[in-house]
């Protein structure tokens, strides 16, 4: 393995240099006060000072209105998939998901346990790409509609917000959030596991309209209450208070490095480097997903159509001698997966894109 090792992983996945940085400054001596915050009850003034300042870079970064609340859960996406629908459904005892990968076909299976779930699209499809909202069929009786913005698997992700007339909108932003400006009033309730764009494993971000809080099922575990997180300003218990404040660290560094903009700018030129070689390889790269619906931030490809498992093994073990690691595709869908976060630079996707050129001249 070379000395410098480039993490195309899909999450957990890469932090800023910057960050870790900050991080092993502050570890053991948090601001001035002589312990870590790995020791810091989470109901000292610190704590809660450094909680209303990450939900204020929040704020800043999305431009989040004053109608909504912003809290720090733990359960990773998973546990929202639950909480979603123990929060909302109540409403109208229905819920409409619009399935586009794997992950929002978990997040409608989770939601069966609590109501009836109308599945937007037909069932069965190859998820790559997002059929044009004149074919969905939407319940306009539904508590909520739900969609991940960017299927992390398959590589399929929204460019649009969909129209749900009226109805809260809900959306999985696990691995595509903080990767571009986004209207928030939009949407009725945001989540993300900051594994991927914004920190480390053990929080999730979620943004909530506030009258949508005090839905919930009576059935529901205060845990994944949002009212109750809300009310007690997700000092409900004791928080995943270092992975949150990971999260803080690495948001303040997406406001110095330019915010949503600057990271969505990086965002498209790293996409553009993969892709296009990938277009342009006369078939030698294949990417299944259609291009209106393609993800900025995992570019999933094929060596060949259908692909090549013997070729794409070859690619991998190239790949990981030059140190560009964590590329192999998700084990439901084969393939190569580069993932391509805020954190990844360009220069690094470049390193990719040049390996990307030479295996093709070698092997085509
Ligand atoms: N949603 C998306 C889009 C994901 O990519 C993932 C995890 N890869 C999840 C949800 C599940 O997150 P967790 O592992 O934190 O439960």
């Amino acid at each position: 393995m070379p000395s410098k090792v480039h993490n195309f992983g899909a999450g957990p996945a890469k932090l800023p240099e910057e960050v870790y940085e900050v991080i092993q400054k502050e570890l053991t001596n948090f601001e001035g006060t002589q312990i870590s915050l790995l020791e810091t009850s989470h109901r000292s003034q610190t704590y809660m000072k450094l909680n209303t300042e990450i939900q204020n870079v929040v704020k800043r970064l999305l431009n989040v209105p004053d109608n909504y609340k912003i809290l720090f859960l733990s359960g990773g996406g998973t546990g929202e998939f639950a909480a979603v629908p123990l929060n909302l459904i109540s409403r109208t005892g229905s819920a409409d998901y619009v399935v586009t990968g794997d992950w929002s076909a978990k997040a409608a299976k989770e939601a069966k346990k609590y109501g009836k779930v109308n599945l937007v699209l037909p069932p069965g499809g190859s998820h790559t790409g997002i059929p044009d909202q004149s074919q969905w069929n939407l319940d306009p009786n539904a508590s909520y509609v739900y969609i991940c913005t960017n299927e992390t698997i398959h590589g399929v992700e929204f460019d649009f917000v969909p129209d749900t007339k009226g109805v809260p909108l809900v959306a999985d932003m696990s691995s595509n959030i903080m990767s571009k400006k986004i209207d928030v009033s939009k949407f009725g309730v945001i989540y993300a596991g900051a594994q991927k764009n914004i920190g480390t494993a053990g929080v999730t971000l979620v943004i909530i309209r506030e009258d949508l809080l005090g839905h919930a099922l009576p059935i529901c575990p205060s845990i994944l209450d949002w009212a109750a997180n809300a009310k007690a300003d997700s000092i409900l218990n004791t928080p995943p208070m270092f992975a949150i404040y990971i999260m803080g660290r690495v948001l303040q560094w997406v406001e110095r490095n330019g915010g949503v903009e600057g990271m969505a700018k990086n965002a498209s030129k790293k996409a553009s480097l993969v892709y296009d070689i990938i277009e342009n390889s006369k078939g030698f790269y294949y990417a299944p997903v259609a291009k209106d619906a393609r993800s900025k931030m995992n570019v999933p490809f094929r060596i060949g159509n259908p692909g090549n498992d013997a070729l794409e093994k070859e690619f991998l073990k190239g790949a990981e001698s030059l140190g560009l690691i964590q590329l192999k595709g998700h084990r439901n869908v084969g393939g190569i997966r580069a993932s391509i976060y805020n954190a990844v630079t360009v220069e690094e996707v470049e390193t990719l894109a040049k390996y990307m050129k030479e295996f093709q001249a070698k092997y085509s």
